[in-house]
C-alpha cells in the first residue's frame, strides 16, 4: 500500500470556539481583513465573534463584505486591492463556500501579481497572507482545502484555483452558526457536503485514510439528513453536520472531486442552481451509472449512509431535493459535450463519456 496524506489545517471544533482560541486567531497577524458575505455572517453571531475576539487581543480589522453567492474574477482582485490599500497582514473568512474561497484568492492577491489569465494556473508563488476560516454553512469544506472556486465569465462556468498555498492555517468550526441557515441552503449546502465524500470515494486519488474519513462522513451525514429535511435539527444534529462536512474537504483535498462537481458546474453557471442542488441531483443517476462498473465502491456507500440499494438513495434524495428543474434538452447536450473535454473527468473511477454524461444529466433534470 502506498499513498500520501497531506492535512495542514489546525481545527477547533465546539460551540464558541472563535472566542476560546481567540489566542491563535490573534496570532496570525495584527490586521485583518475579514472576508464575508453581505448580511448571514451579521445575522448569526459569526461576524460579531471574530470581531470582538480580534478586539480583545488588540488586533485592528476591516471588513470586505462584497462577496456574492458564486463570486467572480472581478470581485477577488477587487477584495485583494482593498487588502493592499489597507496593509492588513491576515485574512479570516466567515460564512458559506462563497466568501471562503474568495477570500483564499484574495488572501493570494494581496502579496503576488498574477494575471488574470493565469489566475487558474495552479503555479503560483508561495506568498500569501495567513488565514482562518469560520464557516457557517455545512457544505463545501473550503476551511480545510487548498481549492478556490469562482466563476468565470469568460469560460462560462466555475472553475478551480488549486494550490498547497490556499490552505487556510486554522478552521474554527462552530455549529451554533448553522442554526441561522433558511432551509434551502442547509438542505443544498449538505447535498454538496454528501457529493464531496462520495465522489472522493469515486475518486481514481482514494486512499485508505481518504476511504476512512469519507465513510464516517457518510454515516454522520445520514443520521441528520431527516431531520433536515424536517427543519427539526438539534444541536447534535448541527454538530455532526458541520463534522461530515469538514471531514468531505478533508477528503477532497486529498482525491479532488470527479464527474459529479464538473457536471453541477454548467447547471450553476447557466441556471443559478445552488452548487449542491446541482451536485445533489446528478449523484442519483452518477450512481445508478457507477454501480454497473464498480458495484462493491457502491455498495460501501450505501451501506455507510444506511441504504440497501440505489433506488433507495434516489428516492431519499428525491425526498431530501424535491422536485428538479427541466431544463431544455439542446442546453444537456452542449454540457455534456463540453465536460467530455475537460481532463477532471479523468479524475473519476468509472470516467463516463459524453453520451453517459447526457443520460445522466437527463435522469437528473426530468420529472
Ligand atoms: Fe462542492
Amino acid at each position: 500500500m502506498t499513498f500520501g496524506f497531506h492535512m495542514p489545517v489546525k481545527l477547533r471544533f465546539g460551540s464558541g470556539c472563535v472566542s476560546q482560541y481567540g489566542e491563535e486567531l490573534a496570532a496570525l497577524g495584527s490586521k485583518a481583513l475579514i472576508v464575508c458575505g453581505r448580511n448571514s455572517a451579521r445575522t448569526n453571531g459569526s461576524l460579531g465573534d471574530v470581531q470582538q475576539t480580534l478586539a480583545q487581543y488588540g488586533r485592528t480589522c476591516v471588513v470586505f463584505d462584497q462577496v456574492d453567492a458564486n463570486p467572480g474574477i472581478d470581485c477577488v482582485y477587487e477584495g485583494a486591492a482593498f487588502a493592499r490599500a489597507q496593509g492588513v497582514d491576515f485574512v479570516v473568512a466567515v460564512g458559506g463556500g462563497s466568501p471562503m474561497d474568495a477570500a483564499k484568492a484574495i488572501a493570494l492577491l494581496a502579496c503576488q501579481d498574477v494575471p488574470r489569465e493565469a489566475l487558474f494556473s495552479g503555479h503560483y508563488g508561495p506568498e500569501v497572507l495567513p488565514m482562518a476560516h469560520v464557516p457557517t454553512t455545512a457544505g463545501t469544506g473550503s476551511e480545510v482545502t487548498p481549492y478556490a472556486v469562482l466563476t468565470n465569465i469568460q469560460a462560462q462556468t466555475k472553475m478551480s484555483m488549486a494550490s498547497p498555498v490556499l490552505f487556510p492555517k486554522i478552521a474554527f468550526l462552530d455549529p451554533r452558526y448553522l442554526a441561522y441557515m433558511p432551509k434551502a441552503t442547509a438542505v443544498h449546502t449538505a447535498a454538496d457536503a454528501l457529493s464531496h465524500l462520495v465522489e472522493g470515494m469515486l475518486s481514481v486519488k482514494a486512499n485508505p485514510l481518504s476511504d476512512a474519513l469519507a465513510l464516517e462522513g457518510l454515516r454522520r451525514l445520514s443520521a441528520c439528513l431527516t431531520p433536515l429535511e424536517r427543519e427539526a435539527c438539534t444541536r447534535e444534529d448541527y454538530e455532526a453536520l458541520l463534522y461530515a462536512s469538514t471531514l468531505g474537504g478533508m477528503v477532497i483535498a486529498q482525491t479532488s472531486t470527479v464527474a459529479v462537481h464538473v457536471m453541477g458546474y454548467p447547471l450553476t453557471y447557466h441556471h443559478h442552481l445552488d452548487h449542491g442542488l446541482a451536485n445533489g441531483l446528478l449523484l442519483p443517476p452518477f450512481l445508478r451509472f457507477t454501480v454497473r462498473h464498480r458495484p462493491e465502491r457502491v455498495d460501501e456507500i450505501l451501506k455507510a449512509l444506511g441504504l440497501t440499494d440505489v433506488e433507495a438513495f434516489e428516492r431519499r434524495m428525491k425526498s431530501l431535493l424535491g422536485k428538479p428543474p427541466v431544463l431544455p434538452q439542446s442546453d444537456l447536450a452542449g454540457y455534456a459535450r463540453r465536460c467530455a473535454q475537460i481532463p477532471k473527468i479523468a479524475n473519476t473511477i468509472v470516467p463516463p463519456n459524453q453520451q453517459d454524461m447526457l443520460a445522466i444529466y437527463q435522469a437528473a433534470l426530468s420529472e
